[in-house]
């Protein structure tokens, strides 16, 4: 397959979006981004990589990290995670609070806020104070690039204006699913949110869960295979909150959105792939994004179905 000429075609047909969307304002300083930015690579299990667009320029991968805290929670702690977060869509936005109090602080599943936090609260039980550091370690380790690090400006931009959040982290702390303090816990999680890499470097990330959690180049074990499967299983269903099913039904693919504007997603058994551009429909997910993903399995035939 020709797939410098289906991205160049992908490149060509999305233009006529770019007056849609809206970039996100919550956090400040992701209301700064370039408009008329976008990206998209490819990189197959074999290492050939395809890209188009700014795939150099780094953004902050935001709810991407998700994919990687819930990686290493399952890792750690097995069926165990699972009575603190569930396995269901939510059906709700990726901060909302409602159903959290219905459910008793445990969330739906580990790809909305709430969720991710626990995740994120699992792993802190685990490291203590080095837990950033851990997750770094992890996505430089799946991304095989030792120079991913995170953002500053943007972290701080968030602690000063993420008041969801913290609602949501106080209401898990009264139902006691948050064990650790949850100032340590929200930091955590902000920071891994603000962590900055570029098209390339996130699709080449995801090529263990393409290959049932193994590194195709080192061949070392990221992650059992069952544990691969659950988490594109997720991906696909939760993957972009009350649009999963969306997502599912236009591109069918597992996949994984942030709010910086980037969607990652799993071809299995063939590759990973990074789409970014940063203004957001109104579910939160890349606009454009999710457009060049449906093109790309339209084009290719590559999705899961
Ligand atoms: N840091 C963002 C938040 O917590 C991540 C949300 C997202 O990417 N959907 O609101």
């Amino acid at each position: 397959m020709d797939f410098n000429n289906i991205l160049k075609e992908i490149q060509d047909e999305i233009q006529k979006y770019f007056t849609r969307g809206k970039l996100p304002d919550y956090i400040p300083m992701l209301a700064q981004a370039d408009e008329n930015d976008f990206a998209m690579s490819l990189i197959t299990l074999d290492g050939e990589e395809f890209n188009i667009g700014c795939s150099d320029k780094k953004f902050s991968i935001q709810s991407i990290s998700k994919v990687y805290t819930f990686t290493l929670a399952l890792e750690h702690y097995s069926k165990q995670l699972y009575t603190r977060v569930g396995h269901e869509p939510s059906g709700d936005p990726f901060n909302s609070l409602v159903q959290l109090e219905y459910e008793s602080g445990i969330p739906r599943n580990p790809f909305i806020n709430a969720g991710a936090i626990v995740t994120t609260d699992c792993l802190s039980s685990i490291y203590g104070e080095n837990a950033f550091n851990e997750i770094l370690n992890f996505i430089r380790k799946v991304s095989n690039d030792t120079t991913i690090a995170n953002d500053e400006e943007i972290f701080t931009s968030e602690l000063g204006h993420g008041f969801r959040n913290f609602a949501l982290i106080n209401l898990m702390k009264s139902y006691s699913n948050i064990k650790n303090p949850v100032d340590d816990v929200i930091q955590t999680y902000f920071k891994q949110c603000s962590i900055m890499m570029n098209t390339k470097q996130l699709a080449k990330s995801m090529l263990f869960l393409a290959n049932h959690g193994k590194d195709p180049f080192s061949k070392s074990t990221i992650i059992n295979v069952s544990k691969a499967k659950r988490i594109n299983s997720l991906m696909l269903t939760c993957g972009h909150y009350d649009a999963s099913g969306d997502f599912a039904y236009r591109v069918g693919l597992p996949g994984k959105s942030g709010v910086g504007g980037g969607i990652v997603a799993v071809v299995p058994k063939k590759m990973g792939i990074c789409v970014y551009s940063p203004k957001l429909n109104k579910h939160g997910n890349s606009l454009i994004g999710t457009k060049a993903l449906e093109l790309f399995t339209t084009k290719t035939g590559l999705s899961i179905f």
